[in-house]
């Protein structure tokens, strides 16, 4: 089923819209000029929103300044305390992620539906596997897919009682499995956009394979609509993953794609090294090109041949080719820098 489309700033989730990459901050989002500073890094990275925490009225107050300082669609994420939101909302927030359950009365409730309808802003309900409803928990004996899903509709609900539906859904749980299920089913059983992850994924390894079955598996099927990858690491980690699950399933093309020869007895260079070198210089380039990067200079040029540009490294020296045509040869130490020179040359 088509999703419903929500804008968020000036970005469109949902109903065919490409898929977005989210990020969220952690730095303390009282500390404005670190916060700004990590979303500038966020957003040179590929990130498309962010997400900065709410804890307290001192970072609610704090919104504003942000908001005016980045480019970004700026989301407030915050748990109970429906004053919270409301500071946010009149801040100039873009979106809110907050669960109406939680909030308490059904006054505070309509007061932040009221505020975001006002505003044109929507709100994200963001399900937790670890944070679902004890009567859920009961009925389902567990944490599972359906009792996910059933709390995702526990708080449209809510919402839909003051006639807000601008909505977006996330059903998030540490166990891949739980949560390809959950969205699968929420995907069946209504229209709202799904903002995919798994969440606690862990560190950049298995946090990035977690979320790339998960994610990308969702993504395979056509489900989903923004994601965020979450990882114990350097938030701008969570953006290079999202962009490769992305660029995994055929979402993306834009960005550079590396192709490495796994090495064999003709292998004369560290090439796996030098394979994590350019993997980490290409992260600054936005071109869609294809790089290779090839362990001997007698097989390596004519094996990559498909590739825009590639290296192919020697004993002490290494060749430099184009579309599988060598251009020169040069000193091995030269080789990353001269790739970068010509990756630069390519319009
Ligand atoms: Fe072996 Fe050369 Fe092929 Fe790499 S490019 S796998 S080193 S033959």
């Amino acid at each position: 089923m088509k999703t419903k489309q929500i804008q968020v700033g000036g970005l469109a989730i949902g109903g065919g819209a490409p898929v977005s990459i989210q990020s969220m901050t952690n730095t303390p989002t009282q500390d404005v000029e670190a916060t700004v500073a990590q979303i500038r890094r966020l957003q040179a990275a590929g990130c498309q929103i962010v997400r900065v925490a709410v804890p307290n009225m001192t970072a609610a107050k704090a919104v504003g300044q942000i908001k005016e300082a980045i480019d970004l669609p700026l989301v407030v994420d915050i748990h109970f305390d429906y004053r919270l939101a409301l500071e946010c909302i009149e801040a100039g927030a873009d979106k809110v992620r907050i669960n109406p359950g939680n909030i308490g009365e059904p006054e505070r409730v309509k007061a932040v539906a009221l505020a975001c309808a006002r505003k044109n802003i929507p709100i994200r309900i963001g399900v937790n596997g670890g944070s679902l409803e004890k009567p859920l928990l009961a009925k389902y004996g567990g944490v599972t897919p359906q009792a996910m899903v059933d709390s995702a509709f526990g708080h449209i609900a809510l919402l839909n009682r003051y006639d807000f539906d601008d909505i977006c859904v996330s059903l998030k749980s540490s166990s891949v499995s739980t949560t390809m299920q959950a969205y699968a089913l929420m995907h069946e059983q209504s229209h709202y956009p799904l903002h995919l992850g798994v969440t606690e994924a862990g560190t950049l390894k298995m946090g990035t394979l977690k979320s790339a079955a998960g994610i990308g598996g969702l993504l395979g099927l056509g489900i989903g609509d923004t994601l965020r990858v979450t990882l114990t690491a350097d938030p701008v980690e969570e953006v290079y993953a999202a962009r490769d699950i992305l660029k995994a399933v055929g979402l993306r093309k834009e960005g550079p794609e590396l192709i490495a020869c796994p090495t064999c007895g003709r292998t004369r260079i560290d090439l796996i090294d030098l394979a994590h070198q350019v993997e980490q210089r290409l992260t600054q380039v936005t071109k869609p090109i294809t790089v290779a990067v090839m362990g001997c200079m007698v097989n390596g040029p004519g094996e990559a041949s498909a590739a825009d540009v590639g290296i192919a490294g020697g004993n002490g020296t290494g060749l430099l080719f184009r579309k599988g045509e060598v251009l020169k040869q040069v000193p091995q130490e030269a080789l990353l820098d001269e790739l970068m020179a010509l990756i630069d040359e390519i319009p």
